[in-house]
């Protein structure tokens, strides 16, 4: 027998300090799916991931097997795609 009525939220986040008192004793709340009830202060918080911003600088794609075969046996001074009977 299971007393559970729903499925637990993957994505709630699991804050190790309140954000109003720095309390420790923390519960999750049925005010939404993200709360937590602080037990020193009593106030109900929610902690949130809405996600990650682009970086400043995205790194350049890397080259597939095959360019960075070609690119470096030009390098050496070959000649890519000319096979020697
Ligand atoms: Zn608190």
């Amino acid at each position: 027998m299971s007393y559970r009525v729903d499925t637990p939220n993957p994505n709630r986040g699991f804050p190790q300090y309140c954000a109003y008192c720095g309390g420790t004793d923390l519960f999750p709340d049925e005010e939404t799916d993200f709360a937590w009830a602080c037990q020193e202060c009593r106030r109900v918080f929610s902690v949130m991931f809405h996600g990650r911003n682009d970086p400043a600088n995205r790194p350049a794609p890397a080259p597939s097997t095959a360019e960075a075969l070609a690119a470096s046996l030009e390098h050496h001074g070959h000649t890519p795609g000319v096979r020697i009977p």
